[in-house]
């Protein structure tokens, strides 16, 4: 036993390793030379105090408590510490516990890992060389070297590897709606999260802003669809980020050595591509590499470029597809679409750049651009004696969530003088699922303006009927899977009775989409849809077309 304390203490003073022996409180029993001199402080000052105090207040409270609590192995990359001189210390911190008989912890171990440390200039802070400062992670200089070192070994062994790159979707709406400082602490959550689910073969880096990777030796590509899985599952929990439940996804791109590069920085190149892909497609989910990928990506750009022209040489124009009320077969409103005449590519539809007009962040400037154009449009057509007409306009999910869209529809409504009752927003049910509460607050602050608010595609989302009725809305618009086949399947034209019917239970106006046969009509008009609108009254129609449809079926 003697034996055992005696080379315990030996192994204790020669490791590099900075080392902290508390008591199951916390209270510093003690430490070894490197400790001392990575901190400053001597044993006698430190040992008999409480360890808290080496992290409180450079650290949040609720990390200080967990370090003592149930014993379980934790490793955080980036945790600060106080020097005895007052400078605060970046780097990673392991914390085990040691167990009585009786399996509950005795006495806890704080490691700290031995590597260089530089001091930063500006912040005073001293940090390990070539980790990220926020999160501790290692950067890419570390994990290009690693990469390269597993690249030698599978080579020998002539197996593979898997690089994963990974950005967080839609990061900049965190960092707008709730501010850099909470935007910070997500990283820094999201580095220990992808460092507890990775192996110890595996490295986990910061490249820079919020994208990630993770290299992972494999044996069958299934290994790395497995890391990416786990990856994509840790950061799905909801981070709690100002008293707030946040919540984000990742999108991932996943090359292999050696099928899609020889080194690091092709294999990098192909994560990357292959991650755009992956948010491309909706994001949350992972891609591999493939060799099609890079013209697709050529074109995006190209597509991206070009969308930031057309702003500017005012290439959209709006498109107005009438809602008619099938009793009266009056025009009783319109839904706003916008078109791309692009000089050279012609006409394209929304479907093909409002995804990448999205991802880009373009869209707030085109769909500011939208709401301004309509709100001009509709003061318009009442200035110049039209009857009645509601226009609804698409909101994106991005537009959303901006903090400025009250301001974006007041002054729009402002500017062009017109009564806030003739503007309809639509916004579909995935924007609303993901923080409820914040989104009741948003639709009841447009509702609050005066605006009407419909959910558009309803039916096609996930949202939970409980919610329905808490939504502060004024319209339903049925999804056109819905109609489309309601005169031969009769389990879609029942659904759509269900929508009419819970519409009508909800005191809300309901307008089927995607009406094209008579058929179609007949079925809506039976049932009591308020409105339709589709190819059969009509498609999507220039101001001109528009105004004619109006006075002719206004007379
Ligand atoms: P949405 O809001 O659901 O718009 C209805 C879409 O259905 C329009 O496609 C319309 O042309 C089409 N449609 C209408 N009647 C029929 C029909 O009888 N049969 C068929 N097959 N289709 C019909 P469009 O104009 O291509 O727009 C597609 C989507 O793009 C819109 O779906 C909307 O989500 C988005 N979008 C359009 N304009 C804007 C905009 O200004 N801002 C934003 N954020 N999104 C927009
Ligand atoms: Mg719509
Ligand atoms: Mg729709």
């Amino acid at each position: 036993m003697v034996e055992t304390e005696a080379l315990f203490s030996a192994v204790l003073d020669a490791t590099a390793d900075a080392v902290m022996v508390t008591d199951k409180a916390g209270t510093i029993r003690r430490i070894n030379p490197a400790f001392q001199k990575l901190t400053g402080f001597d044993p006698a000052t430190l040992v008999g105090r409480d360890a808290r105090e080496l992290f409180s207040e450079i650290n949040d409270a609720e990390f200080c408590d967990g370090l003592w609590d149930d014993g379980a192995p934790r490793h955080y990359p980036s945790v600060r510490s106080k020097h005895a001189d007052g400078r605060a210390q970046v780097h990673a911190l392991s914390m085990t516990s040691i167990n009585d008989v009786a399996g509950q912890p005795s006495q806890f171990v704080a490691v700290i890992l031995s590597e260089s440390f530089q001091t930063d200039a500006e912040t005073g802070e001293s940090r390990r060389i070539g980790h990220d400062a926020l999160t501790g992670l290692p950067d890419r200089s570390i994990l290009a070297d690693r990469v390269g070192q597993n690249i030698l070994n599978a080579k020998r062994a002539n197996k593979s590897i898997a690089l994963l790159v990974m950005g967080l979707d839609r990061f900049t709406l965190v960092n707008d709606a709730l501010g850099y400082a909470a935007g910070d602490q997500m990283l820094k959550e999201v580095a220990d999260r992808l460092a507890k689910v990775i192996r110890v073969s595996d490295t986990a880096a910061r490249l820079d802003g919020d994208k990630f990777a993770v290299m992972t030796p494999i044996s069958a590509i299934d290994d790395s669809v497995i890391v990416a899985e786990k990856v994509l599952n840790a950061i799905k929990k909801p981070f709690m980020l100002k008293g707030e439940e946040v919540f984000i996804t990742f999108s991932i791109g996943i090359s292999i050595y050696p099928t899609d590069g020889e080194d690091f920085d092709d294999l990098l190149k192909d994560s990357l591509s292959a991650m755009q892909y992956a948010k491309q497609d909706g994001g949350s989910q992972y891609r591999f590499f493939a060799s099609d990928m890079n013209a697709k990506a050529k074109n995006r750009l190209a597509l991206e470029k070009r969308m930031r022209n057309a702003l500017v040489n005012e290439e959209f124009v709006l498109y107005y597809q009438p809602k008619v009320e099938p009793k009266t077969d009056r025009v009783k409103g319109a839904e706003a679409l916008i078109r791309w005449i692009d000089p050279v590519h012609c006409f394209i539809n929304p479907g093909e750049f409002i995804p990448v007009a999205e991802e880009t962040g373009l869209i707030v400037d085109i769909g500011t651009w939208v709401m301004r154009k309509a709100c001009f449009q509709i003061k318009a057509w009442q200035d110049a004696g039209y009857g009645p007409i509601k226009i609804s306009v698409n909101v994106s999910s991005m537009q959303f969530k901006a903090k400025d869209l009250l301001d974006v529809v007041k002054s729009a409504l402002n500017d062009s003088g017109l009564e806030a009752k003739w503007l309809e927003l639509e916004i579909t049910e995935s924007m609303l699922m993901n923080d409820v509460e914040g989104a009741i607050a948003r639709m009841q602050a447009v509702r609050d303006l005066g605006c009407d608010l419909s959910i558009d595609d309803f039916g096609t989302g996930y949202s939970s009927l409980s919610y329905l009725g808490r939504f502060p809305i004024t319209t339903l618009k049925i999804d056109r899977a819905f109609i489309k086949d309601v005169q031969e399947n009769p389990n879609t034209a029942e659904i759509a009775r269900a929508i009419i019917g819970l519409s009508r239970g909800l005191n809300l106006e309901v307008v089927a989409e995607g009406a094209e046969l008579k058929e179609h009509i007949d079925f809506l008009k039976e049932n009591g849809c308020d409105s339709i609108q589709g190819f059969f009254y009509s498609k999507p129609l220039t101001v001109k077309d528009f105004e004619a449809k109006l006075t002719k079926i206004n007379v």
